[in-house]
């Protein structure tokens, strides 16, 4: 039997619920426990696939082809599982269902309501995940702050699921803030205790209080907060902030996080956290540094290449190696190509995903540029596309080459739509999702970085390379050396006599995780490690002149 770990959040967005939500599942795990997680996001989009990075922060995928919640990546990365489509449920989704059965005569002449029919279909996804997962707790974590008229009908179903199985199958995880005023130099209370009355007044009290705030609560401020909110003191844990997230599953641990839900759950906690500590450990203990630029169309938000930081990151921690990432908006360089030799000063240049028309030019130029400058490279998805129509008119001879995303008149479509993208119209999940087998050719780069002939990626696009240029590429030292879909679609370019030029038309970044850097992150960290360190190379230059 199932239990159920809700995760709600006060206060304010940007908390870092999603972190507090996988740091304890991956505390259960750590314990023995089977556990899996769920994000549930009460907008009503079907799924997190057409919206815009920028203002909702990347869209994930999973294995199974779901286009979801950036969410699903951390509990990913932190449980070094898997997630499915299912994992991640939205308000889009539950109005369908409910409508669908309604329009199909399902309810027998009822009229159709929030309370029971939306918040039904609620549990019975919530139930019907943890018994496919067969897990021992589900950690389901809401999203939107108490309080948001449409995140209701969650809590409302949440309130009855407590009902239905016992405070022994629930627990109420509620995290909030405790915001500081430099000149008061207090933790303040106050925040939290309206957050939770928001909670009680639509009946949820909360078991667990996790608290945020840039420095850990003092014992007297603990005290306070319990005896405004009936929180027990010992289950008011205080979460600071930590130098990096893979830290705080340790941190909330040593907080004393597991002895509440484990004594609410009626579970022996077995805890072995010492192969998570010593990965966590590697988050901190670098050696040296290393600059990376990304070349974005999304780079006004952090949060809209988190998978590709963390990616870095990953690499980064396995090879002692700190990345430091600069985002340059690729439209920086349209308005002022002089600006190309700024990317001379770093040791690395990513050119992430993207869509649509906008800052195209500035990211070919960029891809330019580090192929004639020999600075390492990683080309993602639009990266990969980008990087052959920037070889293909520098190196080609081909002026007019482009992308038919970006110019569908081109004379040399070196990028093109997939052929069963033709006739779609519809924009929500239907383009090329989810996992696929790559099969590598040797020798190659690609095989000397996986080591392995045969990989599986996540993918998310709807152009490709058009294989009618692939002889006049290979040609001129540009191999295309790993491909997919029984050879119709190429999957990894790399360019011969570059110290590291290579591109994915898949998305390493989501199977990247601490336990489990991607390889060709790492290989790409560590050429841009050799670069730092070579003479001559312009952090060389500035310490010289130091
Ligand atoms: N826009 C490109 C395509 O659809 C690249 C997609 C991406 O970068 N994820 O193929």
């Amino acid at each position: 039997m199932p239990r159920y770990l809700f995760v709600t959040g006060g206060v304010m967005s940007g908390l870092g619920k999603g972190v507090v939500t996988s740091s304890v599942a991956k505390l259960l795990q750590l314990s023995g426990l089977e556990v899996s997680c769920l994000k549930i996001d009460p907008y009503l989009n079907y799924d997190a696939g057409t919206m815009n990075p920028v203002t909702h922060g990347e869209v994930f995928v999973t294995d199974d082809g779901g286009e979801t919640d950036m969410d699903l990546g951390n509990y990913e990365r932190f449980l070094n599982r898997d997630m499915s489509k299912e994992c991640n449920i939205t308000t889009g989704q539950i109005y369908k269902k409910v409508i669908d059965d309604e329009r199909k005569g399902r309810f027998l002449g009822k009229s159709v309501q929030i309370i029971p029919h939306v918040t039904d279909e609620i549990k019975r996804r919530v139930r019907k995940l943890a018994e496919d997962k067969s897990v021992d707790v589900l950690v389901a974590e809401c999203g939107g702050t108490v309080g948001d008229i449409e995140s209701l009908p969650f809590l409302e179903a949440f309130r009855q699921m407590r009902m239905e199985e016992g405070a022994a199958r629930t627990l109420f995880l509620h995290v909030s803030l405790a915001p500081e005023l430099s000149v008061v130099g207090e933790m303040k209370t106050k925040p939290t205790q309206h957050s939770v009355q928001e909670m009680r007044r639509i009946g949820i009290q909360p078991d667990v209080l996790v608290v945020r705030g840039s420095r850990p609560l003092p014992q007297e401020t603990k005290e306070k907060m319990s005896m405004f909110t009936s929180v027990a003191v010992e289950s008011v844990i205080s979460d600071p902030d930590a130098e990096s997230i893979y830290q705080v599953p340790r941190l909330l641990e040593r907080e004393g996080i597991l002895k509440p839900i484990m004594k609410q759950f009626g579970l022996k906690s077995r805890l072995g956290m010492g192969a998570w500590n010593r990965v966590a450990d590697r988050f901190s203990d670098w050696e040296k540094t290393v600059r990376i630029a990304m070349v974005g169309k999304y780079a006004t938000l952090a949060d809209s290449y988190v998978s590709v930081n963390q990616a870095l990151t990953h690499a980064s921690a396995a090879s002692g190696v700190k990345s430091t990432i600069s985002w340059i908006e690729s439209e920086e360089f349209e308005r002022d190509p002089a600006k190309l030799r700024l990317l001379d000063g770093f040791d690395g240049v990513v050119l992430p995903q993207g869509f649509g028309s906008r800052g195209i030019e500035g990211k070919i130029a960029a891809a330019n540029h580090a192929r004639a400058n020999a600075i390492p490279f990683l080309g993602l998805c639009l990266g990969f596309q980008l990087a052959s129509v920037a070889f293909a008119r520098h190196a080609l001879g081909l002026a007019g080459a482009n992308t038919t995303e970006a110019d569908p008149r081109t004379p040399d479509p070196v990028i093109d739509l997939l052929p069963e993208q033709r006739d779609q119209t519809d924009l929500g999940g239907t383009m090329r999702l989810g996992g696929h087998d790559v099969l590598i050719e040797r020798p190659s780069r690609a095989f000397d970085i996986y080591g392995k002939e045969k990989i599986r990626e996540r993918h998310r696009h709807r152009y490709e390379l058009n294989q009618k240029y692939l002889k006049r590429f290979e040609e001129k030292g540009m191999r295309y050396t790993a491909f997919s879909d029984g050879g119709r679609r190429a999957e990894i370019l790399e360019l011969e006599g570059h110290p590291f030029y290579v591109g994915t038309q898949f998305h390493p970044e989501y199977v990247s995780r601490p336990e489990r850097p991607e390889p060709v992150y790492v290989a790409f960290v560590a050429a841009s490690a050799k670069k730092a360190a070579r003479p001559g190379s312009p952090e060389k230059i500035r310490a010289l002149a130091r």
